[in-house]
């Protein structure tokens, strides 16, 4: 991804569509963002090979107050195919992070293996937000 001896580093900004930060034109949003990171030590302005901006909409899954209600009623039909396995974040609708989605593809091979009988879901990260 970067070349050998160098990094690469991803400024996430939560924003909403149409707003001042969306509108920025990428010149002005990746100057801004350089300077804060600037300010704060971590590369000077000669370190810097490349830089690009992405802006994605639907980031982020949003939840109503009745998500767990309707998990409910798709993993209870989707439990009756045995040979299904529901892992990571969108197979299991939880907010989980990499380390815990390579938990889940870990124990998911386990389980293929004959190794475990645990699915990922039953890992103990079903009732909490992870991240
Ligand atoms: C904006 C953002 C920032 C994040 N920041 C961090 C972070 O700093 N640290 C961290 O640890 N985690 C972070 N995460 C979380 C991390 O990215 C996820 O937990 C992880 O990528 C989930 O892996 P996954 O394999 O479950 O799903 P994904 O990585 O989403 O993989 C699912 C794959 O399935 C494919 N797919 C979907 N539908 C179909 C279909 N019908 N047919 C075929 N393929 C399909 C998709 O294209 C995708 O490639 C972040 C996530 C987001 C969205």
């Amino acid at each position: 991804m970067c070349p050998e001896g160098k990094t690469s580093l991803a400024a996430e900004i939560p924003c909403t569509k149409d707003d001042e930060k969306w509108k920025m034109t990428n010149e002005v949003l990746s100057n801004q963002v350089k300077g804060q990171l600037m300010d704060l030590g971590f590369f000077t302005e000669d370190e810097i090979i490349e830089n690009f901006v992405e802006r994605t909409r639907f980031a982020y899954p949003i939840l109503d107050i009745y998500f767990q209600e309707n998990l409910t009623v798709i993993f209870s039909f989707l439990s009756r195919i045995k040979n299904l396995e529901l892992i990571g974040r969108t197979g299991t609708f939880q907010y989980l992070n990499m380390d815990m989605v390579l938990l889940h593809g870990l124990n998911c091979a386990r389980k293929i293996a004959g190794l475990t009988d645990k699915s990922a879901r039953e890992l103990g990260h079903d009732d909490q937000w992870v991240g």
